[in-house]
């Protein structure tokens, strides 16, 4: 898969980049990332990529001419780049989301700055995300969640490191508790279960705290997720309990 990102501050990727898991997918050579400045998309002596808003008001706007400049480059080198604005009015970024951007062979994430991009950048792009309704000062930051959470569900990228399959989300739940040595730490100990060697029972056990914390933390992902009659089974127990208690 092949990643292109277009910022104002190319250097903001130079750590993020190169460490763990993202360094690991490109030595593996199943990604290749590449940063391009906008500023060098600007045909002007000064290299200007904003300029004031018409209609006045706050702060600058990134200007059209560099930006689309940049787009049709990596459009020109890969036709059938995915073009994405990182936008906070753009579609949420979610588990599907990535999934579905991790089969795709080339993708190219445009990052906004200030005030944000000329309207009219909006024809040059397939898509829009935000990573959360919030605003932050630069789409690089979502930039790189989006890269993470992309890159790490390319076949072969984890290896023995750890399997997506049962992660948060991608059972349409969040995920079950870990534990890992010692078995006994300030008192706090490690479910019998989980050291008993039998993997039916860890694997129900695993599945009915995944159900739990569900419940418990983020009810709402229920209501999409794919349930056995055993696990509504088991959610009726705790609902039965929690209504002893009230
Ligand atoms: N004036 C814009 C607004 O109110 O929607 C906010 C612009 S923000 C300061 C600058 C850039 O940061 C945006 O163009 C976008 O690329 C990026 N950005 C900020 N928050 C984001 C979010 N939640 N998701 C994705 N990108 C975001």
């Amino acid at each position: 898969m092949r990643i292109d990102l277009l910022t104002l501050f190319p250097e903001f990727f130079l750590s993020p980049l190169s460490q763990s898991m993202l360094r690991r997918a490109q030595v593996l050579g199943k990604v290749r990332f590449r940063v391009l400045n906008i500023r060098d998309f600007a045909a002007d002596r000064h290299k200007v990529t904003d300029d004031r808003p018409f209609g006045g008001g706050p702060g600058m706007v990134m200007k059209p001419e560099p930006l689309v400049a940049a787009i049709r480059r990596v459009r020109q080198e890969d036709p059938h780049t995915r073009v994405i604005l990182l936008s906070p009015g753009g579609r949420l970024f979610d588990q599907g989301t990535a999934v579905n951007l991790a089969q795709v062979a080339s993708l190219s994430l445009v990052c906004g700055h200030y005030e944000g991009v000329d309207e009219r950048v909006r024809h040059f792009i397939e898509d829009e995300i935000s990573i959360g309704d919030y605003v932050l000062t630069g789409g690089e930051i979502p930039a790189l969640v989006v890269v993470d959470a992309v890159t790490r569900l390319i076949p072969g990228v984890l290896g023995g490191e750890g399997a997506t399959e049962e992660e948060s989300f991608q059972t349409g739940l969040l995920e079950y508790p870990h534990y890992t040595r010692p078995r006994e730490f300030e008192g706090l100990t490690v479910p019998e279960v989980l050291v008993s060697g039998d993997h039916a029972r860890i694997a129900r056990w695993r599945r009915e705290q995944a159900l739990r914390r569900t419940r418990a933390l983020r009810p709402e992902l229920l209501a999409e997720a794919t349930l056995s009659s055993e696990d509504q089974a088991f959610l009726a127990t705790l609902a039965e309990v929690s209504g002893k208690d009230r």
